[in-house]
């Protein structure tokens, strides 16, 4: 009697109630299935073909009771499912273990979907031998909507708690770094502050001791002239050449710490210029006739140029003068006898250019940025020379940027070298 497989569909069409009729129990259990909205309740033989059908059955998938007997039961599967043998594979597990559970996407009548919760129950006789399935499926389209936009929710915001963290994160190694960077910054600053301080210290110093020791070599100076002079007596020949040895000495001495003096001043930004407008011929007249004797007793060829007299810098003249003087000097001191030193000038619109070439030793292409540091002198031994301290180039260079000038050098090493003055010209 709980067989369900014992309803045929033709019962269907039989009256449910007669007034006189007293009803039998499978009539009453019949009635029960067939007006059962909620869940679609029907029938397969062994071959998965619908059987018998109930009002929820139509009510779930569409199809009436005409349309749907005799039909197999993949025709509520999608076509992948089908491909897939899923509704084959439901039946089989049902025979083999009585029962089968799914949830799935399953297909209406008029092709929409709706998530359906199946259970497959295996109808077997009295004799164990298998007459078809009973299949009871659900609706659960509305709770699997719900969950599938819960899940989407979760993950959504495990996506947004994840970037926010990354955020948070990305913040803290910033801020870190910008920590890091603010430390380094005040390291800096401290480290600059000492090397100002220091800086300061050693121009402090050397400004100090050039003072000091200008005032006894001025005496010593004063002394040999007056000895070179007789004043004390008469010389000896011997005499005369050890005096003249000690006053070219004391002259040399007094150079060097006259340019220490001289690049303290500049360093600490203390030389005060007066820019007027300076006709460059004139300066250059000036600076050949200073060093006409050191020319001469060196035979070197000479070429003062001819600079137009039009040609006119914006510049303080003594500043311009210390700067070819010491440019001059050099070329005199580093070119060989018989070498040849040439000034060359010319102009742009805004800018004058003053060339020194010499054919002294050249400087080595590495070197030539050193050169204008102070102290630097090139192939000679600091310690070892009399000449002067390294220090012309450097004064002379912030001098010129002091103008608005630059002083720059090119050179080939045995060919020589050409030093340039650049100053803002007077249109
Ligand atoms: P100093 O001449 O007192 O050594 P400078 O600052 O005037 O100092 O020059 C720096 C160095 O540049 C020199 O020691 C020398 O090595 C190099 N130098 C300068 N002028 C010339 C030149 N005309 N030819 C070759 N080398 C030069």
């Amino acid at each position: 009697m709980s067989n369900v497989g014992q309803f045929k569909h033709g019962d269907r069409d039989k009256p449910i109630v007669a007034p006189e009729e007293v009803l039998e129990t499978p009539d009453l259990f019949r009635l029960l299935v067939e007006s059962v909205q909620d869940y679609a309740i029907f029938v397969l033989d062994p071959d998965g073909i619908i059987q018998s059908w109930n009002a929820g059955a139509e009510r779930l998938t569409g199809y009436t009771h005409e349309e749907i007997i005799g039909r197999h039961c993949s025709i509520f599967y999608g076509p992948e499912d089908v491909a897939a043998g899923k509704p084959e594979h439901s039946l089989d597990e049902a025979a083999r273990v009585g029962r089968y559970e799914e949830e799935g996407w399953r297909l209406r009548e008029d092709g929409t979907h709706f998530w359906a919760n199946v259970v497959v129950t295996a109808l077997h006789n009295p004799n164990d031998v298998l007459i078809g399935y009973a299949k009871v499926t659900r609706d659960l389209t509305e709770r699997h909507l719900a969950e599938q936009r819960a899940i989407a929710d979760t993950r959504r915001f495990a996506k947004e708690e994840a970037a926010r963290a990354i955020a948070v994160a990305q913040a803290n190694e910033f801020s870190t770094l910008l920590d890091q960077v603010r430390s380094q910054t005040m390291e800096l600053e401290r480290r600059r502050a000492e090397a100002a301080a220091a800086n300061q210290s050693k121009s402090d110093f050397l400004a100090a001791m050039s003072h000091e020791l200008r005032t006894p070599l001025n005496a010593i100076g004063g002394y040999a002239e007056l000895l070179a002079m007789g004043l004390r007596g008469p010389l000896t020949s011997e005499q005369r050449s050890d005096i003249d040895r000690i006053r070219s000495s004391q002259q040399r001495l007094l150079g060097i710490i006259n340019d220490l003096l001289n690049f303290t001043r500049v360093e600490a930004g203390q030389v005060a210029y007066d820019l007027v407008n300076v006709v460059i011929a004139d300066v250059l007249e000036s600076v050949s006739g200073m060093l006409a004797p050191q020319l001469l007793e060196r035979h070197l060829v000479y070429d003062e140029s001819v600079c137009p007299r039009a040609v006119v810098a914006r510049a303080d003249r003594a500043k311009m003068e210390q700067i070819l003087l010491n440019l001059l000097s050099n070329a005199l001191k580093y070119t060989k006898p018989g070498g040849h030193i040439a000034w060359r000038c010319s102009a742009t619109a805004d800018r004058v250019r003053i060339t020194l070439r010499d054919t002294g030793p050249g400087i080595p292409s590495d070197r030539l940025d050193d050169i204008f540091e102070p102290f630097v002198q090139v192939g000679r031994n600091f310690t070892h020379t009399s000449e002067g301290a390294g220090l012309g180039l450097a004064i002379s260079r912030d001098l010129a940027r002091a103008m608005g000038g630059e002083l720059t050098v090119e050179s080939t090493l045995g060919v020589g070298s050409a030093f340039s003055l650049d100053l803002p010209r007077v249109p």
